[in-house]
């Protein structure tokens, strides 16, 4: 970067997985008929009033909690005022003055290094409809399912420098959310979602420098590139003497470039003011003792022991914690079975396998069982069938979800561990083989490779390879 330095905010929208929506009893989900969930409150009809949804408030405090910020025991809905067309009421009902949460931090990895990062605030809010911009017809529709849906928005202190420390936070963030529990981690679907906003300065300067806004940025790898591609823009800018202009850019993930969308609104622009439908939002010593029970293992403390227990380095026990519901499978499988056998499955043929059928490496989106792998890695362990031939059968196990033993007895895929009937094989590669066998006799022991490989070659591979070695050395003597 020369003489810059990036600097970097996130402005994090979490969906939080509640059954209804935050200020009326619609159903709070995903994918369904459009303007099938609404009802007066969420679609801002005149005269109708919302009640704050408790269980939102509960998990928002817990997001709250787990990510070390102060939580302010009493906190204020306020109306943020702007048009759009998936904004029936014209304002959203957010938090401003004062948020629940406030004055936290994470701390990330990268580069090798922990850093802290802060968390300026943590506020609950309710998200707006979706319009849909109809290919082909000259018209636009809303659909106000998710009018309403609950949203905490987790905002960042501008301390990240670089696009590998934002990817960091954010994944931090993201398993933290997952764990506790109060988001289901949809990225796709917009469950989780973030704003990056990106300056650059000169280096050693403690000004901010002028920032841009890079909009709902939905994956992981398109934060990291949408970032870099917006520093090394700014820094063209300034380089070629000209400057860089406050608004809001979207990333086109195809051509790898931001564009600019809109002006920036200023905080002033929203008319902010404290809901005249709302009370306070009061949480009581007894909820906040209660709720401060609830918090999980979190990710960090998890990694540290899976690592111990695997004895994995940090980059490859990560990928076992960062989403609980492969934390939760591998843990269980391992209670039964040997702890790095069961995560080199999963790092291994489970990972390959997801990837190329283009699923999440998430157990609920296959039919094996954690009991299941505990049981395949029992099995090759006591020697019945080979890890090659666990690996060539994995993917027929992840699918059908049949128990190994099963899929094993009735594939007649056990090793052949029975002496009499391996024999026989042998006997049969020694006479086909004569001058290999002189020469092995004669100490060639190179060879031994080559007839354990014609063994196998006749039994498909289930021969035991160490009684395949004892019967050539006692036939041919070397
Ligand atoms: P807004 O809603 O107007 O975007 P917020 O204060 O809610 O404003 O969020 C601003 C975000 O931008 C925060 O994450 C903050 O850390 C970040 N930020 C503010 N100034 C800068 C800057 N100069 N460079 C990079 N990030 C910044
Ligand atoms: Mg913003
Ligand atoms: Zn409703």
């Amino acid at each position: 970067m020369g003489s810059y330095e990036a600097v970097i905010g996130l402005e994090v929208h979490v969906q939080l997985s509640t059954t209804s929506k935050l200020f009326c009893s619609c159903p709070n989900k995903f994918g369904c008929e459009p303007n099938t969930n609404v009802c007066e409150v969420c679609t801002g009809q005149p005269g109708a009033l919302p009640v704050p949804n408790h269980e939102a408030i509960h998990y928002a405090v817990l997001v709250g909690l787990a990510t070390n910020c102060h939580i302010n025991t009493r906190s204020v809905f306020a109306r943020k005022n702007y048009f759009y067309p998936d904004l029936p009421a014209g304002y959203q009902i957010s938090q401003f003055d004062l948020p629940l949460c406030e004055h936290g931090h994470l701390v990330i990895s990268a580069g090798g290094r922990e850093k802290t990062i802060g968390i300026t605030r943590i506020h609950m809010e309710n998200d707006a409809g979706k319009n849909i911009h109809s290919a082909g017809e000259n018209v636009s529709y809303v659909d106000l399912n998710r009018a309403g849906t609950p949203l905490v928005e987790i905002v960042s202190e501008p301390d990240m420098r670089s696009a590998e420390e934002a990817v960091s936070y954010l994944k931090t963030l993201y398993g933290i959310v997952t764990y506790l529990g109060v988001c289901d981690g949809n990225m796709e679907e917009g469950s989780f979602r973030c704003d990056a906003n990106v300056s650059i300065r000169p280096k050693g300067s403690t000004a901010l420098g002028t920032r841009t806004e890079l909009k709902n940025v939905n994956s992981f790898r398109n934060v990291q590139r949408a970032i870099e591609v917006e520093i090394a823009r700014q820094q063209d800018l300034l380089d070629d003497g000209e400057s860089v202009v406050q608004e809001t850019r979207l990333y086109d993930a195809d051509r790898n470039i931001t564009q600019a969308m809109r002006s920036k609104e200023e905080a002033h622009d929203y008319r902010y003011f404290p809901d005249p439908d709302l009370l306070p939002v009061v949480i009581s010593g007894e909820e906040m003792d209660r709720w401060r029970k609830e918090i999980p293992e979190l990710p960090v403390t998890r990694l540290a022991r899976f690592m111990d227990m695997t004895g994995l380095p940090e980059p490859e026990a990560e990928i076992l914690v960062q989403n609980r519901e492969i934390a939760d499978f591998f843990e269980e499988a391992a209670k039964d079975a040997n702890a790095k056998k069961v995560a080199n499955y999963i790092l291994g043929p489970f990972s390959r396998i997801a990837n190329s059928q283009h699923k999440e490496l998430r157990p609920s989106n296959w039919a094996m069982t954690p009991a299941a792998l505990a049981e395949l890695v029992g099995i090759v362990e006591a020697g019945t069938i080979s890890a090659k031939i666990a690996n060539d059968i994995f993917e027929d196990l992840l699918t059908g979800g049949e128990s190994p033993e099963h899929y094993i007895r009735s594939h007649g895929l056990a090793q052949i561990s029975d002496s009499s009937e391996l024999e026989g094989i042998v006997d049969q590669v020694i006479g086909e083989n004569p001058s290999e066998t002189q020469s092995l006799r004669e100490g060639k022991t190179k060879l031994i490779g080559f007839f354990v490989g014609q063994v196998m070659r006749k039994t498909k591979g289930k021969a035991n390879p160490a009684l395949v070695n004892e019967l050539l050395k006692k036939k041919i003597g070397f």
